[in-house]
């Protein structure tokens, strides 16, 4: 029940302008200090003492009500700083009671709203930047750590996370919540199947350190549940040994199957310690090519470019090398960003789809989607397109097609005027709709508007496991709204 305010705690309380000390169920609303010092709303409830910040400042609001796609906006209510672990379970466990709404943002890099909240709370997960510990296998770091800054933190000690996305700058949480796919996953599996152990909260508010051995079905559980069923907190993953240098290959193809063929001998020849690649326009723009962007990881001796693409059958003419460090090779993108960032073009809205396909139909649903695409239906964005081992990735709610080996085929757009969001949501939709078709799966970082149905269609099988999860760990539904799977909170 609702516990009264005390009038007195607002008036000798002192917070800046726009924090909050109480919400008022009736007005759906909050309690700024200043308000409460004029009035205080019969009813109105206190919030919990808190280490770290509560607050309606406007370009916090800004800021959470946003994402790295800029096509859904959803203001929240308010956004938590959380000044520790502690701030994380007493605002969950408020807004369960109260039912309020909940997401967390790591980045904000997803690009449909998956990290907003309207009628909510946005936990900023970036205070949450603590690197605890590293030892010889393993670190344990905050969910608000970027990738860049925990393998900054272990390249210091000549060690690396095993599988890290192409871009850094994601928050741990945020990745762990989607899947984090990248060149080693073809190894390891996932971001997800390189955690040794979660601090999560659940959506009721208790705050659990799960794992392989501890509490295994919540921690089998949130891998990759898109912040439906805990608030992760803390995590402990892998660390391998990290090779001083990487040569990157870039080997061109003009033909769809021949690339194909290649990726799939590659994927299992493991000739690469990365392994990704592309479809790009011509350079006269009058079609498609297809390039394998990999890298050997080497420390001593450079490996013999022969023996690494003997057999492959792109053009020998066209082949690109480039030696890196190891540290240069896993932030290549950086460069890149930065320009994007110099031009603007960064901050243009990024409808981006990303699915997973069986490699038995990709060459089908490739061909057809390439036919019509053209340049200014991508914004000059990138067309990922690499193969991986379904079977590699254990957690699972990270759904992903039923063959032994699936591509994952990225339309990374941004939009450039003339070219509208619109007409490129809707040929999101229509790849989607044919990649479910032949059994493919979306990976859901990505913008495409979906139905309860198509989210149960999403899960399969594993929807009822899925939706006893949600109503097991978070059965208010307050939990990530943004991602529309499940109702509002009840
Ligand atoms: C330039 C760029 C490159 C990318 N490259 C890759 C790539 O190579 N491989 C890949 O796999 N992905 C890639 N992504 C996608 C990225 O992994 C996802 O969008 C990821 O969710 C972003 O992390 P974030 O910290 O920005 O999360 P956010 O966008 O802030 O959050 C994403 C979702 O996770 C939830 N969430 C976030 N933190 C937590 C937490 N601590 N606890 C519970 N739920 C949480 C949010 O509520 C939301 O539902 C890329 C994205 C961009 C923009």
């Amino acid at each position: 029940m609702s516990r009264a305010l005390d009038r007195r705690r607002f008036l000798t309380t002192t917070l800046a302008g726009a924090a909050i000390v109480a919400f008022d169920p009736l007005r759906g609303g909050w309690v700024t200090a200043a308000q409460a010092a004029e009035s205080t709303p019969a009813g109105a409830v206190a919030v919990p003492d808190l280490d770290g910040e509560l607050t309606t400042d406007p370009a916090a609001l800004a800021e959470a009500g946003d994402d790295y796609g800029h096509i859904v906006r959803r203001t929240p209510l308010a956004v938590l700083r959380p000044g520790s672990v502690a701030d994380v379970v007493a605002l969950v466990r408020y807004a369960a009671r109260h039912r309020i709404a909940v997401s967390v943002r790591g980045q904000g890099h997803s690009t449909f709203g998956q990290a907003q909240v309207g009628a909510g709370v946005v936990i900023d997960s970036r205070t949450l930047d603590r690197v605890h510990e590293i030892r010889s296998d393993r670190a344990t770091v905050d969910a608000g750590v970027t990738w860049f800054e925990l393998a900054t933190a272990t390249l210091a000690r000549g060690l690396t996370p095993p599988v890290l996305t192409d871009y850094l700058d994601l928050s741990v949480g945020g990745t762990l919540n989607a899947g984090g796919i990248g060149g080693t996953t073809q190894t390891y599996g996932m971001q997800v199947d390189t955690v040794l152990e979660l601090e999560v909260v659940t959506g009721t508010g208790e705050l659990v350190r799960c794992s392989p051995t501890r509490h295994r079905a919540l921690f089998e559980s949130v891998l990759g549940s898109l912040g439906q069923l805990a608030v992760v907190v803390r995590a402990t993953v892998a660390l391998v040994p990290a090779p001083a240098s990487a040569r990157g290959y870039s080997l061109y193809y003009t033909d769809l199957d021949t690339y194909l063929g290649d990726q799939r001998r590659l994927l299992a020849g493991r000739r690469f310690d990365s392994l990704e690649g592309q479809a790009a326009r011509t350079a006269a723009d009058d079609g498609w090519e297809f390039f394998v962007d990999s890298a050997v990881y080497f420390t001593g001796d450079r490996p013999d470019d022969a023996a690494v693409t003997r057999g492959l059958r792109h053009d020998p003419a066209r082949t690109v090398t480039t030696d890196y460090t190891y540290a240069e090779w896993i932030d290549r993108l950086r460069p890149t960003v930065e320009f994007l960032k110099s031009i603007g073009a960064w901050y243009l809205p990024h409808p981006w789809l990303d699915m997973f396909l069986p490699a038995s139909r990709t060459a089908e649903v490739v061909r057809g989607t390439l036919d019509t695409l053209t340049l200014a239906d991508t914004g000059q964005g990138p067309v990922l397109l690499y193969p991986f081992r379904p079977g590699r990735v254990r957690p699972r709610f990270v759904r992903l097609p039923e063959e032994r080996v699936a591509f994952l085929f990225s339309l990374l757009r941004t939009t450039v005027p003339p070219t509208t969001v619109e007409s490129q949501l809707a040929g999101n939709r229509d790849l989607y709709d044919r990649g479910v078709a032949v059994g493919g799966t979306r990976y859901p970082i990505g913008s495409v508007e979906l139905t309860r149905r198509d989210w149960q269609r999403h899960y399969g099988r594993d929807y009822p496991a899925f939706a006893a999860a949600k109503a097991t760990w978070d059965p208010r539904r307050i939990l990530s709204p943004g991602q529309g799977i499940f109702g509002p909170p009840r």
